[in-house]
C-alpha cells in the first residue's frame, strides 16, 4: 500500500529546532510513548513545557499523527550516542508507537499499527537511504535510561519489509573462541573486553575495559531487547554472542 494510503493527521509541535547546517539524516530510531492514552501523549508531545517531541507518532490504529517536519530537528532521543555520534536528534528522523509502555502496562503493537509503521518506516529509509544498522530503538541510543520500543517490538517484521536488519542465523550455534560460559556482572578480563568491543563496533556506546559493569549490562540488555528478545537478563550467553557476531557479520 502506499504512503498516500496511510491515514495521515496534521498535529503540528512547537518542540523542534533547525538541525545543524550540513546534517545528513541517516538514522531511524523508534519509541513507545510510555504513556496511558495516545490523546495523552500528543499532549505532551505538543506542549512547550515539556520540551520533547518526535516526528511521528502512530496511534493503535494505524492514524498517523505528523508532528515536526523532517527537515526540522525533533527533540526525543534526549541524552544518546550511536556510532560515536552524540547528538542523534540532529541526524535522525523519531517515530512514536503509542503503548502505555512498561510502566503502564506494556502490551503487542497491534496490526494496524505496525502495518502504518511498516509503510511509514520504509518510506522515510528509502528516501534519506538510512542503512539497516542505523534503525535503531531508543533503548539502543540510551541504554542506560530507556527501554523503548521493548521487547515486544516486531524488529523481524520490519526487516523482512526491508526496514533495519536482521540476523540470519547458522542452523547451529557457533562456539566462538572468545567465550567460555555466560558472562555477567562482576566478571573481568579479556572476553569481557572481546564482547564490549563486538557491542562497541556495531554502534553501541560502550567501551571494551575489560569490566562487566552496570553499562555492559544495560548495553547488553539493550541489545538483546532489539536482537535476542525470548531473553532479557544483561547476561552475555552464547546465544547473544551468535546474534552479535552474526549481525556484524552482516553489516560491517
Ligand atoms: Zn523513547
Amino acid at each position: 500500500m502506499p504512503l498516500t494510503m496511510l491515514k495521515l493527521v496534521d498535529r503540528p509541535s512547537p518542540n523542534n529546532d533547525a538541525r545543524a547546517s550540513g546534517a545528513v539524516v541517516d538514522i531511524l530510531v523508534l519509541h513507545y510513548t510510555g504513556m496511558r492514552t495516545t490523546d495523552a501523549a500528543l499532549d505532551r508531545l505538543c506542549d512547550p513545557e515539556a520540551s520533547v517531541s518526535a516526528h511521528y507518532l502512530i496511534d493503535t490504529d494505524g492514524t498517523v499523527y505528523r508532528l515536526v517536519p523532517e527537515l526540522r530537528r525533533a527533540w526525543h532521543a534526549g541524552v544518546s550516542s550511536w556510532a560515536g555520534d552524540t547528538d542523534v536528534n540532529d541526524r535522525s528522523v523519531g517515530i512514536e508507537m503509542s503503548n502505555p509502555g512498561h510502566e503502564f502496562g506494556y502490551r503487542p503493537f497491534p496490526e494496524a499499527q505496525m502495518a502504518s509503521l511498516e509503510r511509514l518506516a520504509h518510506d522515510v529509509v528509502t528516501r534519506h537511504r538510512i542503512p539497516g544498522r542505523r534503525v535503531l530503538g531508543h533503548s539502543d541510543v540510551a541504554p542506560t535510561r530507556k527501554q523503548d520500543p521493548g521487547e515486544f517490538f516486531d524488529w523481524a517484521r520490519l526487516a523482512r519489509a526491508g526496514v533495519g536488519v536482521w540476523p540470519r542465523l547458522p542452523r547451529k550455534p557457533v562456539a566462538y573462541a572468545t567465550l567460555d560460559g555466560v558472562l555477567g556482572p562482576g566478571d573481568q578480563g579479556r572476553a569481557v573486553a572481546s564482547a564490549q568491543s563486538a557491542l562497541a563496533a556495531f554502534g553501541y556506546g560502550i567501551t571494551p575495559t575489560g569490566d562487566y559493569d552496570d553499562l555492559t549490562v544495560d548495553v547488553v540488555s539493550a541489545f538483546q531487547r532489539h536482537f535476542r528478545q525470548r531473553r532479557v537478563d544483561g547476561a552475555y550467553d552464547a546465544e547473544t554472542e551468535t546474534v552479535l557476531r552474526t549481525l556484524l557479520e552482516m553489516v560491517v
